[in-house]
């Protein structure tokens, strides 16, 4: 989970469309949100991610669904206001149901930083106080099956890979310096690329790789050998910076 901007809403979603859908709602209990324009919005929102969890949307069978933040069947005046909505994979959203999140707050990140509240340890989310206790709670983030496994077999992909960049750090010589040297710094910004907000499970990639000593041994062969780019910076800094990893060292 990360924090998102919220964007501003699409131009079809002018108050006067709000109002009139919304009494329609009131009246029909249609499914006035249910939409292109507002699922197409949402999506580039969130770089096409769940809000909550991080699976990539309208991928696979992981097809957006318009999550009213506060739940329509309780405050249904908001049932088409743009900051009540966000993108939701189905997983979250049937957890999520009609839980009242005026009386029993859970992180919204567009408004909330998440990483206030929680942070990643063994590939299970862990609260930092009760708002991020409610959320793991309520979205069941450490669900073992769906959540937890697959976030193991990101971590694993990562160590595997830097692991591999290690050995070919530890056998550079002369002769193949400059295609090795290459291989680290293209691997390595692959690595970096997959911890960007964009990219689906940011936060589990960049706890892999962030939480990992090789990749620092990595990083200070190409610092020592003035390789390490400002891209590689620039990628670095965005990984901290969206991850919730707890090591306050490495927080900027
Ligand atoms: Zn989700």
């Amino acid at each position: 989970m990360i924090k998102i901007i919220r964007t501003m809403p699409p131009h079809q979603l002018s108050p006067e469309i709000v109002k009139q859908l919304t009494e329609d709602y009131m009246s029909t209990k249609r499914n006035v949100w249910n939409v292109g324009y507002i699922k197409n919005a949402l999506l580039d929102m969130s770089n096409s991610k769940c809000i909550f969890c991080e699976c990539k949307l309208g991928e696979e069978s992981k097809y957006i669904e318009v999550e009213h933040f506060h739940p329509k069947s309780l405050y249904p005046e908001e049932v088409l206001s743009w900051t009540n909505l966000l993108p939701i994979c189905k997983r979250c959203n049937g957890l999520k149901r009609d839980h009242d999140t005026k009386l029993n707050p859970i992180i919204n990140p567009t408004v909330d930083e998440p990483k206030d509240y929680l942070f990643i340890k063994d590939y299970r989310y862990r609260a930092i106080d009760d708002l991020g206790k409610r959320t793991i709670r309520v979205l069941q983030l450490n669900d073992s099956d769906r959540l937890v496994l697959p976030r193991f077999k990101i971590g694993e992909a990562i160590a595997t890979a830097i692991e591999s960049l290690v050995r070919v750090k530890d056998k550079i010589d002369i002769d193949t310096k400059t295609e090795d040297d290459n291989e680290l710094i293209i691997k390595l910004r692959k690595l970096l690329v997959s911890c960007q907000p964009d990219s689906e499970y940011s936060t589990v990639c960049s706890y892999a790789l962030l939480t990992d000593d090789n990749y620092f041994e990595v990083k200070d062969y190409l610092v020592s050998e003035n390789l390490w780019d400002f891209e590689l910076e620039r990628l670095e800094t965005v990984s901290f910076k969206h991850s919730l990893v707890r090591n306050k060292e490495h927080s900027i």
